[in-house]
């Protein structure tokens, strides 16, 4: 006989006095977790694929449904938690390395919520954005460290090439494959709408997403898929990709199974076989290295985009920055181990790299202490969930925050933290095309309009809060934070002094 030692996670509970056996949840749930018994006139359900991904509950128009947590437990042990004794059945079943997406889901603390924001009082008045102009606009990219004048007096113009950004918040990379046109389209048209940028990820540009060049960052990856001039040209910016926050240290992977069709033709490669990205990049072994590149993708492009390095947030990723910083990139995005993915190995996701807000504040000082913070501008991303998280990354020392994981919330993900699947019932990370149809760009895009509009009207509200009514007098104002239970240590790398003080 055999022995089942996995139980399941969720257990699907329908109140059958209120459901009507419309059968919408059978329609809408990808992993066939419901079922309708003809003889019976009754729903069913197999608990064991429920990944909680709520779109049945959102759906089932009697509200008869409910996802709840399985209560069958293991024997009380706080060292064998039963999601690791889970995951050791797992393996032992499998003999494979464990999957998982979206960020970093552990018991981990997060610095945001240990830091405050300070407004004024009586002295240095606070200021009404109602009433007065506040201004949340960013550049980004190399500032001259001072400003040269020409014979007649007049400022030389002599800025490296910047992006302007209506608000300090840019969509991070995801690529065309590990999300759907759908949700590529809702992103693109948000940016162009909001005056920001989103970002192709690694697989390259779909040829009906060039018109939104104007609002797109390129991005080179390790394994340079769908890189091509015409490609390097059609972006703002190009961001070369040397880590990302959920794996760091080991490069990228879309099943064969993804590479379909436009995706195929969008990353150069063949229909079927994997797409893996190599840990490093095989040309890149030191800061010279990386020179290069930065230099060759400004040649093709004739001087005239900024380029951006991005590097996951780890153990000396200070040094890294002072080096790219060196490099002669405009722009380092540094991600911390928070951030999200369509897919990585779950021992990598959950225990490597650092906290975006240690990591952030670390370079941000060091870059300071060296003479060359002006050399180039930072993204902070890696968990940003709202105006607040951003007020503080800015008050840290960055120029601008990348969101990814809230965009999609915003375009109805549930968290269900199980896209490497690729049957994401909110249409969302999924390549099924009867699955895409479910987020309409066009809701999708005003979604987002919606909450980066909101989140713009905080950061004014914070802003004039403390009296300052520019963003730029933000950056790295650190005497805008206070700390509450941190230690002495933590203090001084988030450079904050503790509330009370
Ligand atoms: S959607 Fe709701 S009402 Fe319809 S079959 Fe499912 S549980 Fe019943
Ligand atoms: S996987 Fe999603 S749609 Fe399917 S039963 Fe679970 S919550 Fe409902
Ligand atoms: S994008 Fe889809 S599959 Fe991924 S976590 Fe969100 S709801 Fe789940």
């Amino acid at each position: 006989m055999a022995v089942n030692f996995l139980y399941p996670d969720y257990e699907v509970a329908r109140n059958y006095d209120r459901c009507i056996a419309c059968r919408a949840c059978e329609r809408q749930c990808a992993n066939q977790v419901h079922e309708y018994l003809a003889d019976a006139n009754k729903m069913v359900c197999d608990d064991a694929k429920c990944v909680n991904c709520h779109r049945c509950v959102s759906l089932c128009p009697t509200r008869a449904l409910k996802i709840m947590k399985s209560g069958n437990t293991y024997k009380e042990n706080t060292n064998w938690s039963g999601k690791t004794i889970n995951e050791l059945y797992r393996q032992a079943e499998s003999g494979g390395v464990l999957l998982s997406s979206m960020g970093n889901p552990e018991n981990y603390p997060v610095y945001f919520d240990k830091l405050l924001i300070n407004a004024s009082q009586v002295t240095n008045p606070s200021i009404d954005p109602l009433r007065e102009p506040m201004e949340t606009r960013v550049f980004l990219g190399a500032k001259p460290q001072h400003v040269e004048r020409d014979g007649n007096g007049r400022i030389k113009n002599n800025l490296p090439p910047q992006l302007s950004l209506s608000m300090p918040v840019m969509f991070s990379a995801m690529s065309y494959g590990s999300i759907s046109y759908n949700a590529h389209e809702s992103l693109a048209r948000a940016a162009e709408e909001l005056g920001i940028f989103y970002n192709t990820g690694e697989g390259g540009l779909h040829e009906d997403f060039y018109r939104y060049g104007g609002n797109t960052v390129v991005q080179v990856a390790s394994g340079r898929f769908g890189v091509h001039p015409q490609y390097l040209n059609s972006g703002a910016a190009i961001e070369i990709k040397m880590g990302q926050g959920a794996k760091p240290g080991i490069g990228g992977h879309l099943p064969g199974a993804k590479i379909v069709g436009d995706i195929s033709r969008t990353r150069m490669s063949p229909e079927g076989s994997d797409a893996i990205s190599p840990a490093p990049h095989h040309d890149i072994y030191s800061i010279e290295d990386l020179r290069q590149l930065v230099y060759s993708l400004k040649e093709a492009t004739d001087y005239k985009k900024p380029v951006i390095v991005k590097i996951a947030a780890v153990h000396n990723v200070a040094v890294i920055a002072s080096g790219i910083a060196r490099s002669g990139a405009d722009i380092i995005a540094i991600d911390g181990f928070r951030g999200g993915t369509g897919a990585a190995p779950t021992r990598i996701r959950d225990h490597v790299g650092i906290p975006i807000e240690l990591a952030l504040a670390g370079v941000d000082k060091r870059l300071r202490d060296e003479g060359i913070r002006d050399n180039v501008s930072i993204i902070a991303g890696g968990s940003i969930r709202s105006s607040a998280d951003i007020v503080k990354a800015v008050a840290l020392g960055a120029d601008c925050v990348y969101i990814a994981s809230a965009a999609l919330l915003a375009l109805g993900c549930h968290l269900c933290r199980s896209c490497h699947a690729g049957k994401c019932n909110w249409g969302i990370a999924t390549q099924i095309p009867e699955l895409v149809k479910r987020l309409n760009p066009e809701i999708g895009y005003k979604r987002l309009v919606n909450l980066l509009t909101a989140w713009q009207h905080e950061i004014k509200e914070m802003m004039g809060g403390m009296g300052i009514n520019s963003i730029e007098s933000l950056r790295g104002n650190r005497l805008m934070l206070r700390g509450l239970g941190l230690n002495e240590k933590e203090l001084e790398i988030l450079g904050i002094k503790h509330a009370g003080e």
